[in-house]
């Protein structure tokens, strides 16, 4: 029987890299996996990879910071599954500048995904995981916000993002505490990742706003120069620890953080 065998999962940005990684993990141990995305080609082969595989999978086209839309994906999976028990918000970009050369339309794009997605998947998420169904698992729901280490200090060059992932630390802990002050059983916990490989290190814009930088950022360099082992993560290792958070393992789990890093931040 798999880790979270029966739950219903949500987790989006599941097209690719960590959000992926995440939905194939949760598919694989048993959940019956919503993904959501922008990117419906990569988003529909996750999910199909999933099926193949024997899992259960649907994936649904979703901009995070569309609340209509939140309305929307949330009536879907209630009539689909009737419930929901883990909510992975895991869509987010990294906009990489100096503080005086970025601009405001950048800082709110960033805000926008990384902070008012976050915030729309507790809002919409929170009354169909309190909704009691038949067969829900006593333990009740798993919400899980994807941080990063740079929410945990400041970083010289993404200190938007830094902020953004700071405040969905803080704002995972609130929803731990309002969750629990209503007695419904949902916990909400944060994962900090270090250094990941994904292409969101491709998508950073190579040099454009950073003197100091002419060539793509290389994340093979980063961990080598930064981590204390020299070793990039890989999605996987992110997805292990959203597994823990997810399943029963941790029903005493509430509130917390936990740092995938290979000791980056120790
Ligand atoms: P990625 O760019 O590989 O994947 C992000 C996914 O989110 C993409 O599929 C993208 O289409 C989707 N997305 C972007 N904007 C969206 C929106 N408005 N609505 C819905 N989906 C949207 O990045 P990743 O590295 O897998 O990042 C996943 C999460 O992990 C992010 O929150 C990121 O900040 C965090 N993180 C990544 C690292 C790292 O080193 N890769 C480190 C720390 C934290």
């Amino acid at each position: 029987m798999g880790q979270v065998q029966g739950k219903v999962a949500l987790v989006t940005g599941a097209a690719a890299g960590i959000g992926a990684a995440i939905a194939t993990t949760l598919g694989r141990e048993g959940a019956r996996v919503v993904l959501t995305d922008l990117d419906d080609a990569r988003g529909e082969a996750t999910a199909g990879a999933i099926r193949a595989a024997g899992g259960d999978a649907l994936y649904l086209h979703q901009d995070v910071t569309d609340e209509a839309r939140w309305q929307d994906v949330m009536a879907e999976i209630e009539s689909r599954h009737g419930r929901l028990d883990v909510l992975v918000a895991n869509a987010g970009i990294a906009i990489i500048a100096p503080i005086i050369g970025m601009s405001l339309a950048d800082w709110r794009r960033q805000t926008a995904v990384n902070i008012d997605g976050v915030f729309l998947s507790a809002k919409h998420g929170i009354p169909l995981m309190r909704k009691p169904g038949a067969g829900k698992p006593a333990s009740g729901g798993s919400i899980v916000m994807i941080s990063s280490v740079a929410g945990l200090r400041g970083s010289a060059g993404l200190a938007g993002y830094s902020a953004t992932k700071g405040a969905v630390r803080l704002f995972a802990k609130s929803v731990a505490l309002e969750c629990a002050g209503a007695r419904d059983g949902i916990r909400c916990n944060s994962i900090h990742p270090g250094i990941i490989e994904t292409a969101i290190w491709e998508k950073m814009p190579a040099g454009a706003n950073d003197a100091r930088r002419n060539a793509p950022l290389d994340p093979r360099a980063i961990a080598e120069a930064t981590v204390p082992t020299g070793q990039l993560g890989t999605p996987q290792d992110v997805a292990n620890a959203v597994l823990f958070l997810a399943s029963d393992a941790s029903s005493y789990v509430n509130g917390s953080e936990i740092v995938v890093d290979a000791g980056l931040m120790a």
